[in-house]
């Protein structure tokens, strides 16, 4: 019987450990900054450590820290150069921050559809939103899975963008045996306590293959300023912000770093684990991972697919069924982003920053407008998704092959087992 109608839970309370995974190395490397850091200096040496070894993981030579990814993002956006006015093609299906990052720029985000195979953005796509304006293209590692990068480099060289590379969901993936975070010209990762490596709290780290960017990010970092000779000259040369990172939420990051390497094993076969498992289940789709990428499963994305099922149920109804029945057998299942970023307020409305700013400041082409929405994958992919885990990352250690054997015993009663429980609960739902 389904939970929801009083027979016994699949997953245990307690059953599935939540992320990220805290070790006594954790707890002593952010006691160990805590006496450090007095009487405050910057950069601290932890700050400074976590760098290092980021720039160690990418290849990347110059990397900066954050105070989150978000910020990070921003500081890509202008360390490319990106002015008023200018176009950033970013992809319809992501967070809000992979194109708000461009609006902090006084720039204009313009929208590519998703590849269907890979959630990430169609690089066919970008190459029909160039225009004269068009100054970069972001790529999102969406989910846990590398973008595009060959097809994506191609289109980018073609008409002379710069390649940024948001990285925040996959740390620890690779694209043809490349880290992610190196990907492209330059790169933005969150820190955020969810993510794949994580600060606890929040944070962010900015990195890029060039000097100049290097210096750019750092002034839009620091107020404004550079900085000059030994020290400042609280002179600032443009409008900046304070995006630097707390050194306890550094230290923590740095030490989480230290395990990527075996947290990213341990994701990469949880996953594949569960979607061998999931093979069996009919009326959902598990994520696809091409042979020249891994994925580490930030999200374990599931799309629902009530065809396969001959259910002559709307997609919506059938979904919102799944999502209820799965989380009363005590699997986390939400919904993440249930409509393209273009469909947002900020974008149908224009409202930007206010009296339609930036794209009514005068340097835009006139006309933008995210009215007309052309995004059918983007719409399909955030009608029938849902993803799986208690909290976001539920494929990360300390979870194992059993967890995994759990997850997949929930969907399969749900789906299979008891699936005349699941229609009626659909059909009621449309009822009321
Ligand atoms: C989390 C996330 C961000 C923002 O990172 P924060 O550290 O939360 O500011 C940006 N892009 C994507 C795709 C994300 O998942």
């Amino acid at each position: 019987m389904l939970a929801l109608d009083g027979g016994t839970p699949v997953v245990a309370e307690g059953a599935v450990a939540p992320w990220p995974q805290v070790t006594d190395e954790d707890r002593h490397a952010v006691l160990r900054a805590m006496d450090r850091a007095t009487p405050w200096h910057w950069p601290m040496d932890e700050v400074r450590d976590l760098e290092r070894a980021w720039s160690e993981w990418t290849g990347m030579p110059h990397v900066l820290a954050a105070n989150s990814g978000t910020a990070a993002l921003h500081m890509a956006v202008a360390a490319a150069g990106v002015e008023p006015g200018d176009e950033v093609i970013v992809p319809a299906d992501t967070f809000l921050a992979t194109a708000s990052c461009v609006l902090q720029a006084n720039a204009i985000p313009v929208f590519a559809d998703t590849d269907r195979g890979t959630f990430a953005i169609d690089p066919d796509r970008v190459a029909e939103r160039v225009t004269g304006r068009t100054r970069a293209v972001i790529a999102v590692d969406l989910n846990g899975l590398p973008a595009d990068y060959a097809a994506l480099r191609a289109v980018a060289d073609r008409h002379g963008l710069a390649l940024i590379e948001d990285a925040a969901q996959a740390h620890g993936a690779r694209y043809r045996g490349e880290p992610v975070g190196g990907l492209a010209d330059s790169s933005a990762a969150s820190l955020n306590g969810s993510k794949c490596l994580s600060a606890l709290g929040e944070g962010g780290l900015f990195a890029t293959r060039d000097a100049e960017q290097f210096r750019l990010a750092r002034r839009v970092s620091m107020f404004g300023e550079e900085l000059a000779g030994q020290g400042r000259d609280y002179n600032a040369r443009i409008m900046g912000w304070n995006y630097r990172i707390d050194v306890l939420a550094a230290a923590f990051a740095r030490s989480q770093l230290a395990r990527l390497a075996r947290s990213t094993e341990v994701r990469e076969a949880n996953g594949a684990a569960l979607t061998k498992a999931l093979a069996e289940v009919p009326g959902i789709r598990p994520p696809i991972v091409p042979d020249d990428r891994t994925h580490v499963y930030f999200f374990y994305p599931l799309l629902v697919q009530p065809e396969e099922l001959d259910l002559d149920l709307p997609v919506d109804v059938f979904r919102d069924a799944v999502e209820k029945a799965v989380a009363a057998e005590g699997l986390g299942i939400a919904r993440w982003q249930p409509r393209p970023v273009p469909a947002q307020l900020l974008f149908q409305e224009l409202r930007g920053y206010g009296k339609g700013c930036p794209w009514t400041c005068g340097h835009a082409r006139p006309g933008h407008s995210y009215r007309d929405l052309d995004y059918p994958v983007a719409e399909d992919v955030c009608l029938r998704r849902l993803v799986l885990g208690q909290s976001f990352s539920s494929l990360g250690p300390p979870n194992t092959a059993r967890t995994m054997e759990l997850f997949a015993e929930a969907l399969h009663k749900v789906l299979v087992e008891e699936r005349d429980a699941l229609v009626k609960l659909a059909r009621d739902g449309m009822k009321g």
